[in-house]
C-alpha cells in the first residue's frame, strides 16, 4: 500500500516541476527593508497589487522614514495609504506594528529575525497585530530566505482543488501541509508560480481546467467551488 504522505509529496513534486515548466523559475526579486515587506504586505490586505504599489509609495513620499509613519497622526497616515483601501483599518494596524518593531529592539530593523528558529520567528511577526501565518511567512521568505511557505487566496483555492490539500483545510493548514511535504528550495518557485496559475487558469470563478496543464493531476470536479 502506499505511504499517504510519499504519495502527496510525490504529487507536489509533479505539480512543481509542471509549473516550473510553464512558467519558469521566478528570480528573487530580494527586499532590504523587511519592515517595508511588512507594512507593504499589511497594505495589499483586500486589494489589488496596484492599489497596494500606490498605496506604498504614497506613504513612503509622504514620511522620511518609519519613525514618522509611527509618530504621525493616524488620520495622516490614512490619508496617505487612501489609494490602498481601508485606510482608516490599515493606518493604525501599521502604526502599532511599528510600536511592537521599536519596542523589540529600539529601532525599525527586523534582521535580528533571521538568527531565530523559523517557528520562534513566525510567532513573533504572527503576534504583531493584524498579523498573520501568511504576511509573517512572506516576510521569512522572501526577505530572510527562511523555509516558511505563505498560503493567499490564490495558493489555498489551487492547493485544495489540486487535491494537495483537504476542501475544509484553513490557510493555516495548508501552510503545514505544504511544509510538511515539500523540499525548503521549492517554497518560493511554488508560491510564487501556483499564484501565477491561479490568476492565468485555475481562477476563482471560472476555472479552466479544458487548459490546464495541470488537469491529470487534478481532484476538482465540475461544478466544486
Ligand atoms: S484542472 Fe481546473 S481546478 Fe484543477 S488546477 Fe487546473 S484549472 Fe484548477
Amino acid at each position: 500500500m502506499t505511504d499517504p504522505a510519499l504519495a502527496l509529496a510525490a504529487k507536489i513534486a509533479a505539480v512543481h516541476h509542471r509549473l516550473l515548466a510553464e512558467y519558469g523559475q521566478p528570480q528573487r526579486k530580494g527586499c532590504d527593508d523587511p519592515v517595508g515587506q511588512l507594512v507593504a504586505t499589511i497594505l495589499s490586505q483586500n486589494t489589488s497589487d496596484v492599489n497596494t504599489e500606490r498605496a506604498y509609495a504614497s506613504l513612503r513620499a509622504a514620511f522620511p522614514d518609519w519613525r514618522a509613519v509611527m509618530e504621525a497622526p493616524t488620520e495622516a497616515v490614512a490619508d496617505a495609504i487612501r489609494s490602498g483601501g481601508l485606510a482608516n483599518q490599515k493606518a493604525p494596524r501599521i502604526q502599532a506594528v511599528l510600536r511592537k518593531i521599536h519596542q523589540a529592539r529600539g529601532d525599525f530593523s527586523l534582521d535580528w529575525l533571521a538568527a531565530l528558529p523559523v517557528a520562534e520567528a513566525r510567532r513573533w511577526l504572527d503576534d504583531l497585530p493584524g498579523v498573520g501565518n501568511k504576511t509573517a511567512s512572506i516576510v521569512l521568505l522572501f526577505c530572510f530566505g527562511r523555509p516558511a511557505f505563505p498560503v493567499d487566496t490564490h495558493v489555498h483555492r489551487v492547493t485544495r482543488r489540486l487535491g494537495l490539500a483537504p476542501t475544509s483545510a484553513s490557510p493555516d493548514q495548508v501552510m503545514r501541509i505544504i511544509e510538511a511535504h515539500t523540499p525548503p528550495a521549492w517554497f518560493y518557485p511554488l508560491h510564487l508560480n501556483l499564484i501565477r496559475h491561479g490568476r492565468a487558469v485555475c481562477k476563482a470563478r471560472r476555472p479552466q481546467c479544458s487548459d490546464c496543464i495541470l488537469a491529470d493531476l487534478c481532484d476538482h470536479r465540475p461544478g466544486e467551488p
